[in-house]
């Protein structure tokens, strides 16, 4: 199973940031229906946003008829593929995707962040664990 961490940030308040982990497909967007739901009035984020799909050549994140758009690298987009670690921008947020990992340690099998070498819960290697994702950067699904 495929899981993603999706982290988030406001662009005009470093105070307000959070993260969250999802299976896919996913959706953000301020309904409550959404799996990340971001209720911040002002923020220029719509009901229903964007969704994210794991497809086989990797992660798509796609704009839902959103008011305000999806933006990456600063170009508004309907629709295109996000690298691992690759931000997007809805409203006044940033986004950053990237696989979740578990850490290989049977004992420990927390959830840890994808980039990091060592378990910061038990000092493992994560090396190990990174093979359990299924893919890597670049984004390809092997079978
Ligand atoms: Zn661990």
């Amino acid at each position: 199973m495929t899981t993603l961490q999706v982290k988030w940030r406001n662009l005009r308040d470093e105070y307000d940031f959070g993260s969250q982990t999802v299976k896919l497909p996913a959706t953000i967007g301020r309904s409550k229906q959404n799996t990340v739901s971001l209720r911040r009035p002002g923020a220029g984020i719509s009901r229903q946003h964007v969704q994210i799909v794991l497809d086989e050549r990797g992660l798509l994140v796609r704009d839902l008829q959103s008011t305000n758009g999806v933006y990456v690298r600063g170009h508004q987009i309907s629709e295109g593929y996000i690298p691992t670690g690759g931000t997007f921008v809805i409203g006044s947020y940033e986004f950053t995707v990237a696989p979740s990992v578990r850490c290989a340690n049977w004992q420990c099998a927390k959830q840890v962040e994808p980039n990091l070498v060592i378990c910061p819960w038990c000092g493992r290697f994560l090396a190990d664990a990174q093979t359990h994702v299924g893919y890597s950067h670049p984004v390809k699904i092997k079978h």
